[in-house]
């Protein structure tokens, strides 16, 4: 099976393994584990930013990093699909006690933005504490938000007083697309969550980055939250072997996407990273064919098909893909 439903799906490779297996650990809560200490440092330098907090999942790395910006009966502006809003089942509402609100359309619209915000009127309205930026937009198809737009933001953010967390699950992807460096994203933002069990093929694992203030309460609040994990050095030897072998092959990623584009009838120079977006009648139908041919793709409602390559889809296995799909599309 060819499976291009999602950059979550990697095994972890022969080499990882054998970094996991050789990991030397201690107990994280402690704070004795040196492979997971080496991996926050890795990150927090590569971000620009003064420290990092190894976390179980994006979601929970999202959670420590908007609650950081964003207290009870505030608020955050993000996109109206972005994972925080849509894929992380009311965690921010249920726990940090913020509310949202968001704008539809483009990953980054500084215009409306500028036009949402809610300045602080005293206790009786919702009032704009941050804003949330995805990078690349997922269900944006893996769109890269350009770095100009992202320093607007900024500049917006600092004379509102405004915090800005950028989701990076999929950061690494924008970094090789374009060739801008990891530190010139984080600079735009106060805090930022990255993955690194998508593209990375890592198997578990996300980090958050910010301030030693920041990183130091996020780290209280992880504890909290269930997240103080123990000789999890396995997990962070990992990361560290993706960041050193599996972040600059992304570009094949994003090649062999264009490529599946192409034959899908989508202009390739659409597509920024590794997500290919087809919008089509009836997905589902060609979501069971394909499968029927050892190819498995996702239907995102009932509007379009959705190809995610990955560590674990070769030049041969997206070529393979390509005919399948050009043969049901066709
Ligand atoms: C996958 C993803 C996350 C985090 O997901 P987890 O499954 O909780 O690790 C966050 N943001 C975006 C944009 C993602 O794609």
């Amino acid at each position: 099976m060819i499976d291009l439903r999602s950059d979550t799906l990697t095994k972890p490779t022969a080499g990882m393994r054998q970094a996991m297996a050789g990991a030397e650990v201690g107990d994280d809560v402690y704070g004795e584990d040196p492979t997971v200490k080496a991996l926050e440092e890795r990150v927090a330098g590569l971000l620009g930013k003064e420290a990092a907090l190894f976390s179980p999942t994006g979601s929970m790395a999202n959670v420590l990093a908007v609650r950081s910006l964003v207290g009870v009966g505030q608020e955050v502006l993000c996109e109206a699909s972005a994972h925080i809003a849509r894929a992380e089942l009311g965690v921010h509402g249920a726990v940090t006690g913020l509310t949202m609100r968001t704008w539809v359309g483009k990953p980054l619209d500084l215009v409306t933005i500028q036009s949402m915000y809610a300045p602080d009127m005293g206790p009786f309205f919702v009032a704009t504490r941050a804003i949330s930026v995805e990078n690349t937009h997922n269900f944006g198809g893996g769109a890269v938000v350009p770095l100009p737009e992202l320093e607007a933001l900024r500049e917006f953010a600092d004379e509102r007083g405004l915090g800005v967390h950028l989701d990076g699950a999929r950061l690494w992807n924008a970094h090789v697309a374009t060739g801008t460096p990891l530190a010139s994203y984080g600079a735009v933002a106060d805090v930022v969550a990255v993955a690194l069990s998508k593209g990375l093929g890592a198997p578990v694992g996300s980090l958050v980055a910010g301030t030693a203030e920041t990183i130091a309460e996020a780290r209280v609040w992880r504890k909290r939250l269930g997240g103080g994990m123990r000789q999890v050095g396995i997990l962070a030897a990992a990361g560290l072997y993706a960041l050193d072998h599996h972040v600059e092959r992304l570009a094949e990623d994003h090649e062999h996407a264009r490529l599946l584009a192409e034959v899908c009838g989508v202009d390739p120079a659409t597509v920024d990273t590794n997500i290919v977006v087809v919008p089509m009648a009836d997905p589902a139908r060609v979501v069971a064919a394909a499968r029927e041919e050892g190819v498995l793709v996702s239907a995102v409602g009932a509007t379009s098909l959705r190809l995610v390559t990955h560590l674990d889809v070769t030049r041969s296995d997206a070529e393979k893909a390509a005919a399948v799909l050009a043969r049901l599309l066709g």
